[in-house]
């Protein structure tokens, strides 16, 4: 299997670090002839120097060196707060067993004994990207659950369990540099119909067709839509004051009035009822929180219920 770092970057980058020219000049003509892209440094400190601008997968350093040592430098790699994986293997001409404990202790995954045996070293190579593969392909899947955990599977509109962690999050932000947000919460009108006149296959394309429509006409990775329950969204709008997220509700019921879901060569129409609720007086007010906002937003809608449907109601909080 070609590696991730292969795929993206040609060949894989190791940091040779050393400080005899002879010893560096040596390794690193091994691993350029075995297909690697070697960066060298003569010691810790210019090791963390040339990390610190680019990410090294692999990092061979010797113990021994001027300024920072490798031990050193295995301590300060995995005190370091990046989340990509670094694979050190350690130089060393001691082979006792204290030293190496001493040398995986400091974070070493591997040590290889000086002079450097080239067949070792190849084979240690292979373990550090068999390592740093799964490594990788671990995260992939991790970052993919994430992502769907976080996701209505029907409309892809964030899910409940993400508005409860995230609404608060706002929240705090809006209050901590007194900006303004806001909180729409709308409602499909006579949704029951549409499961009965038509079918609930139908109510669920009406439903992903909502969803889209909406999730197309918010800002960019700044507003965004969760589905709060059956036929019930929530939408959250930072740095949006209770006028602005008026406007941006009315724009919001046209475009669902306007929309057409086709199901069986029929034409499904509907409309939403919106409540809309917005702080921004700061800072005498006591932070609000989440639930309650939400819980306006919702009493807001039941009175564009009451009143007609198809409509916006909007609160100050
Ligand atoms: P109102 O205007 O008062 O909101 O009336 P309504 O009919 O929209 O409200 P009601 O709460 O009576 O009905 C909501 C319906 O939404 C009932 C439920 O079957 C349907 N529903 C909820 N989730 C889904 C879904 O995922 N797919 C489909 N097709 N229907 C759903
Ligand atoms: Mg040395
Ligand atoms: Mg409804
Ligand atoms: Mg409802």
């Amino acid at each position: 299997m070609a590696s991730a770092f292969q795929e993206t970057n040609g060949a894989f980058p190791v940091l040779i670090v050393e400080d005899d020219r002879f010893m560096r000049t040596i390794l690193a003509a091994n691993l350029q002839e075995a297909g690697y892209r070697v960066v060298s440094a003569v010691n810790g400190s210019e090791a963390l120097e040339i990390i610190s601008r680019d990410h090294f997968p692999i990092v061979i350093t010797d113990w021994v060196m001027p300024e920072m040592d490798g031990l050193e430098l295995c301590r300060a790699i995995r005190s370091g707060t990046t989340d990509r994986y670094t694979y050190i293997i350690l130089l060393t001409a001691h082979n006792d067993r204290e030293d190496l404990i001493i040398g995986l202790e400091a974070g070493a995954d591997e040590y290889l004994i000086k002079p450097v045996n080239q067949a070792e070293l190849t084979v240690r190579l292979k373990t550090a990207r068999r390592i740093l593969d799964l490594e990788s392909s671990l995260k992939k899947s991790l970052a993919e659950i994430k992502a769907i955990s976080v996701r209505d599977p029907l409309t892809e509109a964030y899910n409940r369990r993400y508005l409860n962690e995230l609404l608060p999050q706002e929240i705090k932000r809006a209050y901590r540099y007194k900006r303004p947000l806001s909180v729409i919460m709308f409602d499909i009108d006579h949704f029951k119909e549409v499961n009965d006149r038509y079918d609930h296959h139908a109510g669920d394309l009406v439903l992903q067709g909502c969803a889209g429509c909406i999730m197309g006409s918010l800002r960019k990775g700044i507003d965004w839509l969760a589905r709060y329950g059956g036929e019930e969204f929530v939408i959250v709008l930072p740095e949006t004051d209770l006028t602005g997220a008026g406007v941006v509700a009315e724009r919001l019921r046209l475009k669902i009035a306007e929309l057409i879901t086709s199901s069986h060569g029929q034409e499904i129409r509907i409309t939403a009822s919106f409540g809309v609720v917005s702080i921004s007086q700061f800072p005498q007010q006591e932070m609000i929180q989440a639930l309650t906002m939400v819980e306006h937003a919702d009493h807001c809608m039941y009175e564009a219920k009451c009143e007609g449907r198809n409509r916006i109601k909007a609160m100050q909080l």
